[in-house]
């Protein structure tokens, strides 16, 4: 069979590098023999390490479960362990992904009040000190990066220490930039956090990845009705021995093991964060020079994972879709935008937005070459 090998430029799953792509070839082995921990153990390391985690949960309160599937099962996870039958869930949305945190609550029947901000911006935190006096949640839900709109949340510290304040637990979706970004749980004090292996770990998808901290684990064992494969107290004691509850893909943890060794002793976590940071300053300056077009997201909340960019009013959706097809031409696959939002935002009368995803083991020069092919398609809809 043949298949036509894109760059893909989406906002997940992400580009993976030919060695990351070749461990999948590795040899299969038995999830419970002791082979597993070959595998395990550098997954268990390279994650916690991009957590702020040492190798020790007892010595820094936070422990990992890797449950397969995708992030979505990761925070499904989260909502079924950590919210009881009699609490009431506030979830803070800035998008798309805000949303489907929020809609995991309400198809798992918890008590739920949702809080929308208008699509591009960010959260405001006195209206959730607002909203925590009024409603008095017991557990709060929001997004670090919302990867439909480019909003980039730095101040999830503030965020999760003004929810505890009132007595609720912090949980923090992290899917598209954990990996992208330094990340330190203990400082930023979230109670569970939540990521996933197709976005910026540049991995393929078929693991969410739990972080939670003590004081959560010990709440879960309260709670009651979690489901069998989302209750995080029985996925940590098989995490406990570096294991999954289920059986997980071996071809996937091969690659997990490769790529984690690879951004730790290879490329370093340091320079893995400061290169997300220049692909997105690249995309800025990109944007930049697009007369009529706008960078969706506020200033200071800029996603170093994904860019937004709102077309000017004389593009339309259907346009995107046509340069979708022209970028496929050149090699690459174009994200047109996350298309719910794009409908409402005609419906209203504004412009829709693309996404450029520059996520993961993307580097500037191939970057480089996916924006000079992108200003070539759009050169008809620049204002001259
Ligand atoms: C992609 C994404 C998800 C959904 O994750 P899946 O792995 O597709 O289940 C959740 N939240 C955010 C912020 C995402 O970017």
């Amino acid at each position: 069979m043949e298949f036509n090998d894109l760059a893909l430029f989406i906002t997940g799953p992400t580009y993976i590098r030919p060695e990351v792509r070749l461990a999948a070839a590795l040899p299969e082995f038995g999830h419970r023999d002791t082979e597993a921990a070959t595998r395990f153990d550098p997954i268990f390391h390279g994650l916690r390490a991009l957590a702020g985690l040492g190798d020790d949960p007892a010595a820094d309160g936070y422990h990992l479960a890797l449950v397969p599937g995708s992030g979505s099962n990761a925070l499904e996870t989260l909502i079924r362990s950590l919210v009881a039958d009699d609490e009431t869930v506030l979830n803070i949305s800035v998008g798309a992904f805000g949303d489907l945190f929020h809609n995991i609550a309400v198809f798992n029947g918890k008590k739920h009040v949702q809080h929308k901000v208008t699509p591009g911006q960010a959260m405001d935190l006195e209206v959730v000190e607002a909203l925590l006096q009024t409603e008095r949640p017991a557990v709060v839900t929001m997004t670090h990066n919302e990867t439909s709109t480019g909003v980039f949340h730095e101040n999830i510290a503030a965020f999760c220490a003004l929810v505890r304040r009132y007595g609720a637990l912090p949980l923090v979706d992290g899917v598209s930039i954990f990996g992208g970004v330094a990340v330190d749980l203990p400082a930023m004090g979230c109670a569970g956090y939540a990521t996933a292996t197709q976005k910026s770990l540049a991995l393929p998808a078929g693991v969410g990845i739990c972080f939670v901290s003590q004081e959560a684990v010990e709440k879960s064992r309260q709670v009651k009705n979690k489901g069998y494969v989302t209750d995080i107290v029985r996925h940590l004691e098989r995490a406990a021995k570096h294991q999954t509850l289920s059986t997980p893909s071996t071809s996937l943890a091969n690659q997990m093991a490769v790529q984690l060794d690879y951004i730790l002793r290879v490329e370093g976590m340091q320079a893995r964060f400061a290169r997300h940071l220049r692909l997105r300053d690249q995309a800025h300056a990109f944007a930049a020079g697009l007369a009529g077009f706008e960078l969706f997201a506020p200033e200071g909340c800029r996603s170093p994972s994904a860019t937004a960019v709102q077309c000017p009013s004389s593009m339309t959706a259907a346009d995107l879709k046509a340069l979708k097809e022209a970028m496929r031409a050149r090699g690459f696959l174009f994200d047109t935008g996350y298309m719910k939002m794009n409908t409402a935002l005609e419906a209203a009368g504004a412009p829709p937005v693309f996404r450029i995803g520059h996520m993961g083991d993307i580097t500037e020069a191939m970057l480089s070459a996916f924006l000079e092919a992108l200003a070539e398609v759009l050169a008809p809809f620049v204002r001259r």
